[in-house]
């Protein structure tokens, strides 16, 4: 069966290059399944978990971003991502902690609370999924 070559970029680069059987994310409609053969597409995805079929099945919390695939060849572009095992759990926690904290803050930036709120808990699911 074919593959999809994926390779996963961040600002600070090249996160990871990859084959996939299959391709799960969720975009602003719902979940999407990308399989080989797919015909060409963007997708703008939510903060939220991301699925590959690799070698095995790999789990990774994505903070939002695009995905672009042509040919068998699929491009995601994020502004962070995390494999499931290198989600620091403690450390989402605290970011929980300090988003809502901002949410209960008047003078805070809501909608950057909001988001961050939304990362912290996209890393706890997906570290416990
Ligand atoms: P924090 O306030 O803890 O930095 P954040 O949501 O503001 O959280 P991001 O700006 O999304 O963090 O990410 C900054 C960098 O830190 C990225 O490289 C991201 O992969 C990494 N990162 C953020 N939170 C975690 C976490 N809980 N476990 C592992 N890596 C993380």
């Amino acid at each position: 069966m074919s593959k999809i070559k994926v390779k996963i970029l961040t600002p600070l680069g090249l996160y990871k290059e990859t084959e996939a059987s299959i391709i799960n994310v969720v975009s602003e409609d719902g979940q999407r399944g990308i399989l080989p053969n797919h015909m060409p597409i963007v997708v703008i995805l939510t903060i939220s978990k991301m699925e590959l079929e690799e070698e095995k099945r790999e789990i990774y919390a994505v903070a939002g971003g695009m995905l672009y695939f042509k040919d068998n060849e699929c491009t995601i572009l994020c502004n962070a991502i995390e494999n499931k095992s290198d989600i620091d759990l403690d450390r989402a926690y605290k970011a929980k902690e300090r988003a809502e904290g901002h949410l209960k803050d008047p003078n805070s930036d809501l909608k950057r609370a909001e988001l961050a709120l939304k990362r912290a808990m996209n890393r706890i699911s997906t570290y416990q999924a």
